[in-house]
């Protein structure tokens, strides 16, 4: 056999295994609460603790965010899903098994669509999907702590309901690795399905990579990276550890399949342990909770709940709404900003792009200076950080891009007339009145203007150059006449009024 050499003789395969903690008010098969930043081992109850009498109760909202999740992904919500055990020892984990869905998952297939780096101004980047092994609802596990010789357990976190979403091995780089994430993330966030706060550990993968000569249909032996808690962790992993096996096997070596993990700080990965396989943790179908059906009727009624594939909106608003590529891509990142937009633009059709704008540069730079400034520290009022709570609707916006367009204002005073709508709420028009910006249209005032200055002696030069044909000579007259009119007179009105007066 001849040996590659050189690294783009070989295709990368990854396969992601994604732990998301669901958006619920209580604990998967418990009552109790969870939320982060609690003192350790205060959210926790006799259920979640394991103590002898109690029985586990499915939470319906886990099971509902879940089949949202499958149904956003277009995957098959089966009739029934199950419970298993899956045992082990150790004291992360109060039962000394976990509850998890080995043969009968919540959700089964699905494909998210990912979009790679390379948008120009009006196409996208290349698109592709990525297929859905399945989804199953299992039970996040304790937090441990080593320090100081001895170990401390926190059991907050065991017991959250952690929807597991396993890929086919689909991806064939860190950057659809990346991609992927970013998809999945937008999808669970937008759904309602899930937060997906990274820095509260919200999200966490498994990563497993393997890499083949290019060409070959056979899967290459893979490593499974544990525990990676951002996108960047899964992206360093993948770098790292496909030149590290491209290495092994240009040496000669084999492939030894294990399991790993990332340190971050040194940006390298270590040997945990071989694999384990799943006849090693004895799994069996819990016998305390019966299985699930899930009604047709459940799934219809989420069905409702599913949002605009986000690449369908951005799609829809490049063709329809001829949006630029970043403008569309920045209003589909957030369904809030999208429906806010398409209420912006029901109210005033004419204009989408106007209105994109608008929102995409003025909107969101004062959203973003709201958030900074309520982080800090000494400020009194809450300043805006969403749409939501900021005092602007999305009629007003729309009735500022028309006043703009109808040549009321201009485009540099509509974004000071923004900036005031943006803290006080006030319609668009009570501000122009108020600060005495709007611009002359009236004909008759404007023209006995025009005339005055056409005869002022200092223009005579630029009206006979502009009628010897020179253009540009007749702008030497706007900005006597804008003077004269402190500024508020229209443009284009200026414009034609000029032409009609020096023939
Ligand atoms: P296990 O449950 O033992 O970890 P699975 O067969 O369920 O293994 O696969 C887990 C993940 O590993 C899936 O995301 C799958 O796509 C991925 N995977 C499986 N084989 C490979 C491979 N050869 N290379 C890369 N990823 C793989
Ligand atoms: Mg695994």
């Amino acid at each position: 056999m001849s040996q590659s050499t050189a690294s783009s003789d070989w295709e990368i395969v990854i396969g992601l295994e994604v732990h998301v903690q669901l958006h619920t008010r209580a604990k998967v098969f418990a009552s109790c609460g969870w939320g982060f930043g609690q003192e350790p081992n205060e959210q926790v109850d006799a259920v979640v603790l394991g103590l002898p009498g109690t029985l586990p109760v499915v939470n319906r909202e886990a099971v509902e965010r879940s089949i949202l999740f499958g149904l956003v992904v277009g995957a098959e919500i089966p009739e029934r899903c199950a419970w298993d055990r899956k045992n082990y020892f150790y004291p992360d984990n109060p039962k000394n098994y976990q509850l998890t869905q080995k043969d009968f998952p919540v959700v089964v297939g699905g494909k998210v669509e990912i979009e790679l780096p390379g948008a120009s101004r009006n196409v996208m980047g290349e698109h592709k999907w990525i297929r859905l092994h399945h989804a199953h609802l299992e039970e996040d596990v304790g937090k441990l702590s080593h320090a100081g010789g001895g170990s401390l357990v926190d059991y907050n976190r065991a017991g959250v309901p952690l929807l597991e979403i396993v890929t086919e091995p689909d991806l064939r780089s860190a950057a659809e690795a990346e991609a992927f994430l970013r998809s999945l993330v937008a999808m669970l966030t937008q759904a309602g399905v899930a937060d997906c706060d990274m820095e509260k550990g919200q999200l966490r993968c498994d990563c497993n990579v393997s890499v083949r000569p290019r060409g070959a249909t056979k899967l290459g032996t893979r490593t499974e990276t544990k525990n990676l808690n951002s996108i960047s962790g899964v992206r360093d992993t993948v770098i790292y550890e496909s030149a590290r096996q491209i290495r092994e096997l240009q040496a000669g070596r084999a492939i030894v399949q294990e399991t790993r993990g990332w340190n971050a700080e040194q940006g390298r990965g270590y040997v945990l342990r071989d694999k384990e396989d799943a006849h090693d943790y004895r799994y069996f179908p819990d016998p305390d909770i019966p299985t699930l059906l899930i009604s047709r009727d459940t799934v219809q009624r989420l069905q409702q709940q599913v949002p605009e594939n986000l690449y369908d909106r951005q799609r829809r608003y490049m063709e329809k709404l001829a949006l630029p590529y970043t403008a569309a891509s920045v209003l589909v990142a957030q369904r809030r900003l999208a429906e806010w937009f398409e209420e912006a633009v029901a109210a005033y059709p004419a204009n989408p792009q106007g209105i994109a704008n608008l929102i995409a540069n003025d909107l969101l730079r004062d959203l973003a200076a709201g958030s900074a400034e309520s982080s800090g520290e000494g400020v009194s009022t809450t300043p805006a950080k969403t749409v939501d709570d900021c005092p602007l609707k999305p009629a007003q916006l729309a009735a500022l891009v028309k006043l703009t367009d109808e040549g009321l204002i201009s485009k540099q005073q509509a974004k000071e007339v923004f900036a005031e709508m943006f803290k006080t709420g006030q319609d668009p028009m009570v501000i122009v009145e108020q600060k005495g910006l709007k611009q002359n249209s009236d004909t008759g005032e404007l023209e006995k203007i025009v005339r005055e200055v056409v005869a002022d002696p200092a223009v005579a030069k630029s009206i006979a150059e502009y009628r010897a044909g020179n253009e540009k000579a007749i702008n030497a007259l706007k900005g006597p006449i804008m003077k004269r009119t402190q500024g508020k007179a229209n443009p284009s009105l200026i414009d034609q009024l000029l032409r009609k007066i020096l023939g």
